[in-house]
Parts: structure tokens; sequence; C-alpha cells
């Protein structure tokens, strides 16, 4: 139905006819001549009626409306001078129509492709017009590219690529299941996997050496602002591989995957940081480090305090740390908030003190010794102007509290350069972490994670224990996470039991891989990377929505399909299911 793409009509074209098919995007009429942008996948070409060429087309162009779908048969001609546009491939030329056909007619549209973005509801409950958009077809077409590079670099590197069962169950990852009711089995359910880490590992036990699998996972969490009930991971499995091997690997596949979608190369290796500095410095596992602005200890400088505040920290074995922001002039008013969004993020308090003249003014300048000022000054290399904001208190809440703290400063007074790209892995996360749900401690990665240590005569102290574990992070944002596994069955034995899942639970949950470590299960581990979150990132978008093509709203809806809904009650017959509600 076309000779060419609209937008791949070139100046090689000139003076030849040409047959094009699109949507009608812009119009314009001028004296008796109508100028339409004809667009398609690749771009728009503009083409031109007039009733000296063809009184037919020309008068059946004045019914033509926004994306009406047409297709034309013209001449393809250089734009007379002074009317190119430089801006598009195509500014160059236009078509002057002989023929014309109308293949399709649209109704006005809900919105106008070409004018600002519509809002999120209407975007989505239309998400095919929404998509029109040139800016949005660049979008998922990059994502291909991606796809595409993912797989290439991947086999290339001796990785064979699997797809694993959406009807499962129960997978390890910690979240909430999907479950679908089992007709076959009433009563039954499968869970939609969380993601295919019992899988993956079996087919390391198989023998395949290498998978991956650019694949759905489905977490029924509550959803944030950039989380989505299902959303795409390349998940990576390699045996006979410590951390050093996945890092390596993991690094040059993200490196690919940014050159694909930026168009130039990445050199640089990312740097590494263990969860304890990363916690101490910048009171998150996932530091953004576009911005310095790190948490500074003092704790030490105020041993012999009398200051009834830091005593009592200290007292309780607390800590005393600091940021000091430099180079920004902040009124009272500024520094007032400051301590009002430290404590609405759940401080006790917040100090600030500005180091003016070389002496301190603070509310708190007076209880302080001229020793602990001028160890300070020292520490914090303080210049004129600058503002400590310091805060005391249980450790791990100090520092988690300082770096959300942290956060806030850097955005609030511009210190963030939004143009940066910081990869950063996190290496040695806690082998366990505390729940408070469940009062207990749990893993923190999943049960399937070596630890660095030997866990056999594991003395009590859980927090103590550091695993191989990893994660990659990007500005602050989590894009990908993985461990080494426990491959041999006593030691994952060993691993339940500090868990408190006993034999016979783990047998119902995880029998299958319990039973194929203890037939010659290779040394193995893995990775996954957030693909929806990394693109989102990497194109510089806001949302993890904008990337996918068909999202779900906050409360899990699909706007453009009405999912979820009512089912008929023959299906529910079917599956033995009465709904509470009915009864
Ligand atoms: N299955 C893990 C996850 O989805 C990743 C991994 O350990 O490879 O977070």
């Amino acid at each position: 139905m076309r000779d060419k793409y609209c937008g791949a009509v070139d100046s090689n074209d000139i003076g030849k006819q040409i047959l094009l098919s699109g949507w009608v995007f812009r119009r314009r009429d001028h004296g008796g001549l109508i100028f339409i942008d004809l667009r398609d996948i690749t771009g728009i070409v503009q083409i031109v009626f007039s009733p000296e060429i063809s009184p037919d087309a020309h008068s059946m162009a004045g019914e033509l409306k926004q994306e009406f779908v047409i297709q034309i048969k013209g001449r393809v001609e250089r734009r007379p001078e002074g009317t190119e546009n430089p801006n598009i491939p195509t500014g160059m030329l236009e078509i002057l129509v002989y023929s014309l056909k109308i293949l399709n007619t649209s109704r006005a549209l809900p919105f106008q492709l070409d004018e600002d973005e519509p809002n999120e509801a209407i975007k989505l409950r239309y998400r095919y017009l929404d998509m029109r958009r040139p800016e949005v077809q660049k979008v998922f077409i990059t994502r291909s590219r991606v796809y595409k590079a993912v797989r290439d670099y991947l086999t290339s590197d001796g990785f064979n690529e699997f797809e694993t069962p959406m009807l499962t169950k129960s997978t390890p990852e910690g979240a909430r299941d999907f479950i679908v009711p089992s007709r076959l089995n009433p009563g039954m359910f499968y869970a939609l996997p969380q993601s295919p880490q019992l899988f993956k590992q079996i087919l390391m036990i198989a023998g395949f050496d290498r998978y991956f699998q650019i694949v759905r996972c489905f977490r029924d969490e509550d959803l944030r602002a950039d989380r989505q009930p299902e959303f795409t991971q390349i998940d990576i499995e390699m045996s006979f591989v410590d951390v050093e091997d996945i890092l390596r690997m993991g690094e040059g596949l993200v490196k690919e995957v940014y050159r694909t979608v930026k168009g130039h190369p990445w050199d640089m290796p990312f740097p590494r940081m263990s969860y304890d500095e990363a916690m101490e410095r910048y009171g998150t596992d996932k530091p953004d480090l576009r911005f310095e602005l790190p948490i500074i200890e003092l704790t030490d400088i105020f041993a012999n305090t009398e200051f009834g505040v830091f005593k009592k920290a200290l007292a309780e074995k607390g800590t005393v740390k600091c940021i000091v922001l430099k180079g920004k002039t902040l009124s009272r008013k500024d520094l007032d908030v400051s301590v009002d969004t430290a404590k609405q993020m759940g401080a006790e308090g917040l100090i600030w003190i500005r180091n003016e003249n070389n002496a301190f003014q603070s509310p708190i300048a007076k209880y302080l010794k001229e020793e602990e000022k001028s160890m300070m000054s020292q520490r914090l290399g303080l210049q004129d102007g600058d503002i400590v904001f310091i805060m005391t208190g249980n450790r791990q809440k100090v520092n988690e509290l300082m770096g959300r703290f942290r956060l806030y400063i850097g955005e609030r007074f511009d210190l963030i350069d939004k143009n940066l790209y910081k990869f950063l892995w996190v290496v040695d996360f806690p082998l366990f972490e505390y729940s408070e749900e469940q009062k207990r401690y749990v893993a923190r990665h999943h049960p399937f994670t070596a630890s660095k240590t030997d866990i056999r005569g594991f003395n009590g102290d859980y927090e103590s224990l550091k695993s191989k574990a990893y994660d990659l992070v990007l500005n602050g944002v989590e894009i990908g996470g993985g461990s080494i596994r426990i491959h041999r069955k006593e030691d994952q034995f060993e691993m339940f039991k500090l868990l408190n899942i006993g034999e016979q639970e783990a047998q119902e949950k995880f029998g299958f891989l319990l039973e194929a470590l203890e037939m010659g299960a290779p040394p193995h581990g893995g990775i996954a990377f957030g693909f929806d979150r990394l693109l989102m990132m990497l194109m510089g978008l806001d949302s993890i929505r904008d990337v996918i093509p068909f999202p779900k709203t906050q409360k899990g809806v699909c706007l453009l399909t009405d999912a979820p809904s009512k089912v008929a009650q023959k299906q529910l017959n079917e599956l033995k299911i009465r709904l509470a509600s009915d009864k």
C-alpha cells in the first residue's frame, strides 16, 4: 500500500512519483493550497493539494480531518526556497498530490496529539492515541532496540534464553503473590511468579551454565510512583561463578543498554561501596551520588560533652551525625523549615549551626566547649557561611533519617545535577534483616542467598552476618540485585534453620529445589535488572508507566480494558469459588 515510509522520503526521490499511506497529522490551508503533514511510524512528510494539480484530490482534501487514514499518490518536489523546515529529516521536500484515497475516517479525538500531554487518566484510557505521539513512539522503539541489544549481548556471551512458567508456585521474593485458581484442582491455586528465582537455579542444576530471560514478574504490593503489579526483569543466572564474575558480566550488560539508549558508550567502571559504608555515609542502601553531601560522624568529639541532648544520646550508646551544606545562604525561615521537615520525617529534632566569621551561630552554640567547636571545624573543614545540620540518637535511625534529610536538602537547594548518571554497586549486604511485622529475622535478599562466611556454628548475632548479595544503583534508585546462591543442601537447611523455617515447611514450599540440590548442583549465582526502571531512567522519564505499553494505575486498574473486572457466575462455579460478599 505504499512505496516508502513517510519519514524515509529523501532527495533521491525528487521528481519521482510516489505512493504513501499514513495519518493526517497537522493541516494548514492557505492561498488555495492545502498542506498536510502525513505521519507514520517513521515520521512526517508534507503533502500539498493544489486545485491546479488535481481539482478532485484538492476538493476531497477539504474534508480531511485529524487522524484520517489516507493513501496518496504524488510527485516528490523540493520545497520552494524559504519554506523549508530544517527541524525534520524530510523538511526540504514536499509531495504534490495527484490522487487521494480515504482509507478510514476518525471522529474528533479526546485530546490533540500535538499539544500538551493529556492527563494521566485520559492518556491511559486512550493509550493507542497517546502512543501515536512521536515522542511516545520513540520510547517504545527504543525499548524494542534494547530487547535486541540484551539478547545479542547475552547470547554472544554463551547465555541461553529460557521461558519459565507463569502458572507456578509461590516464589521467595517476600512480596504478596497474585494467585490463580485451578479449575482442574478445585481449591488449589497457582501463584504468578514474583521472579523465576527457583527455576533459574534449577536450570543451573540442569547444567545449562548460563541462563537469561526477559521476563514478566508479578508482585501484589501497594503501588508507589515507580511500581507496577507486573513488571519486566532481565533475569540472569550463571554457574561456576563468584560475586566478581556476576558483577563484571552485569556491568557489561548495563553498559550495553546504556549505549543502545544513549547512542554513546559508557567507559568508566562502576564504583563499589559496601552496604555498611552506604548506610553510614549516605543513610541508605541506594545512595544517590549525583551530589556528595556525606553524613559525617561527630560522636567521638562529644565524648565528654556537657550539652544535654548529646550527653543523653551518648549515654544511650547513640550517635551524633551531621551533614554540611556549603555555599548556600539560608534565611532563618529556611532553617526553621528544615527543622520542621526533619521532624516530619520522624526525627526527634534537628540542630543547625551556621559558621559565621569563625564563630558558631546556633541555638546550641553556648553549650559547646571551644575544643569541641574547633574539632568540629577541623573535621568538617568548615568555611564561612557553611551550615551544619545535626541529628542524634540510635545509630540506625539517625543514619536512615539523615539519609532522607540529605535527599531533601539535595533537592531543596538544587545540589543534584539531573544530567548525571551515577552507577554504583552496593556489596556485602547483611544476610538477615529484622522484620518488625513478623517479629523475627528474615532473609534480606532471599533464603537461597549464600553467606559470606560459614554459617555453621552460628553464634546468634544475626546482624553480624554478611551475604554474597549485591545491588546495582543508579542515581539513588535500585536497578538490579542478585546473589551467589547456596548450592549444597546442608547449607540450605542450615539457612532455613536460622530463618526458623521448619523442615516440613521447607519441603512443602521448595522441596523440588532441595531435592535437586542433592544431585550435583554446581556453585551458581545471578542477578536481575529492572528493565522498565532502567529504561525510564536512561530515557530521563518520570514514571515507569511511561515505558510500559499498557500500564496500570496506582489502584492496579488498566484504564484501557477496565481490568480487573467481575467474572460470570458460571466461571466461579467451575472454579468452585463463592464470593464472601455473596453470602
Ligand atoms: N530473584 C531476585 C529478584 O527478583 C534476583 C536474583 O537474586 O537474581 O530480586
